[in-house]
């Protein structure tokens, strides 16, 4: 039987629901495995599972520094997308969507994934022509891709102002419908749970202090609750990465970390249908089952490791919802938080092996690795697993930066802020 199934959910409702098992286990740490992964945010444990799951590694240690859920898996806006322009990021990202549609019944686990589309506001005729282009080259990916109209536009978000005489008026709309969201801890609950039953040990409040080391090989972690050994490690923690990799003696990386916030208001009745980014400024919203209207716009713009912003941003963000939806104006803003981002220098992820041998890293995810966490541990596993990386990963090399082959997606060079 199904762990979670209607039969379960009717006998533990009759049987006073004492009959559940924990999610997953709280195991004392190994002298030794065959991998560890340090980190348990989405990445981390999604490569666990895949890695059990495709590869048949069960012999895994995922070490985390928190509890599950702690880091940005659980901090963020939950935006779900494959509209990319490059090849080297659609492919890699429409992977994850096709994994993201059927992860409720792969993890037997409900991530309320709802794919009530992902649409970029054109503020102005050349933004238009901008998306119409990055359109055009997802449909010839094969990816979804429709342009709206102002008045298609008006019709998925009623309430917006897209008249002439806005702040910043709409010319339009690129839309993905496949796009959306997902309930962000559930996606954290579900791979730790999925892969605590393929027999990973999943190890909370286990920060990693230090590597184990024979010349430049790694070959384990030295953590809180004691010493671990490995013949591979992987570091999969994503605003901490630069904290990290100093400890195995990595302190140039190109990677910045920067605090980025999240906005929740009070409920108020559904009108936002769908997932929305504005192109005037940087401003992306939508609506949450329960009513809050949950929003999000740039990071704080300082180097930080502090999960926590400040006060400038949130009135940028806020006077930029405001120029969309004079009518919110009023609407009482119930919550924020911060998270700790992994901001690379072109915009897009490092899944490689390297830098130093025995070890394995990912990181590099910016503003957008939520929609990754599938695709990521997918490959990511792969990589870790064959010792090389998969079609999909092969493009995110730590060495592009050194070789000139980044992937500047937005076209905006090395400034972490604009990605
Ligand atoms: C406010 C906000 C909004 C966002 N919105 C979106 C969005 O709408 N769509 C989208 O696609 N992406 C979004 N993101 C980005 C996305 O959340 C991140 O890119 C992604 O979650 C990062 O990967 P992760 O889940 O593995 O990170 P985390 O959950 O942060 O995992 C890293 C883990 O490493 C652990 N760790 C750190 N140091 C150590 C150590 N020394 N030893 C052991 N463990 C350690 C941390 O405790 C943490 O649990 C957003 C992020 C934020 C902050």
């Amino acid at each position: 039987m199904r762990e979670y199934s209607a039969f379960a959910l009717l006998k533990n409702a009759l049987t006073g629901n004492t009959g559940w098992k924990e999610a997953w286990r709280k195991p004392e740490l190994k002298a030794s495995y065959d991998v560890i992964i340090v980190g348990g945010g989405g990445h981390g444990l999604s490569t666990a599972y895949y890695l059990a799951k495709e590869h048949g590694v069960r012999n895994i240690a995922v070490v985390e520094k928190g509890w599950i859920g702690s880091g940005n898996i659980g901090r963020n806006t939950t935006m779900i997308r494959s509209n990319y322009l490059h090849p080297q990021n659609q492919h890699f990202y429409e992977h994850s969507l096709t994994l993201w549609e059927n992860l409720s019944q792969e993890l037997n686990f409900n991530v309320m994934f709802s794919q009530r589309g992902v649409m970029n506001l054109a503020v102005g005729p050349a933004q238009l022509d901008d998306f119409a282009r990055r359109g055009n080259a997802m449909r010839l990916a094969g990816i979804d891709a429709e342009l709206l109209s102002r008045e298609q536009v008006a019709k998925v978000i009623p309430g917006m102002d897209v008249s002439a005489s806005a702040r910043f008026p709409i010319y339009g709309g690129l839309m993905q419908w496949r796009g959306g969201t997902a309930r962000h801890d559930a996606v954290a609950w579900g791979y730790a749970r999925a892969a605590d039953r393929l027999g990973v040990d999943i190890i909370e409040n286990a920060e990693v202090t230090g590597f184990l080391k024979d010349g430049d090989t790694i070959t384990g972690v030295v953590t809180k609750r004691g010493e671990i050994r490995a013949k591979k490690t992987a570091v999969v923690v994503a605003g901490s990465t630069g904290q990290v990799m100093k400890l195995a003696g990595i302190d140039r990386l190109p990677i910045e970390s920067h605090v980025l916030q999240a906005f929740v208001t009070e409920a108020v009745k559904p009108f936002i249908h769908t997932v929305a980014a504005f192109g005037g400024g940087h401003l992306y919203f939508t609506q949450s089952d329960k009513g809050s209207l949950v929003f999000g716009g740039d990071i704080d713009g300082y180097n930080t490791w502090a999960q926590r912003g400040n006060l400038p941003v949130v009135e940028d963000v806020m006077s930029e919802f405001v120029a969309l939806f004079p009518g919110l104006a009023r609407v009482r803003l119930l919550r924020s938080w911060g998270g700790l981002m992994d901001m690379s220098m072109d915009g897009s992820p490092i899944i490689a092996k390297g830098p130093l041998p025995g070890m394995y890293l990912n990181t590099g995810w910016c503003y957008g690795g939520f929609k990754a966490v599938p695709a990521s541990g997918w490959t990511f596993a792969w990589t870790i697993a064959k010792d090389e990386p998969h079609a999909f990963n092969r493009h995110f090399t730590l060495d592009r930066f050194r070789r000139g082959l980044i992937i500047d997606e937005k076209g905006q060079g090395s400034t972490p802020r604009l990605h």
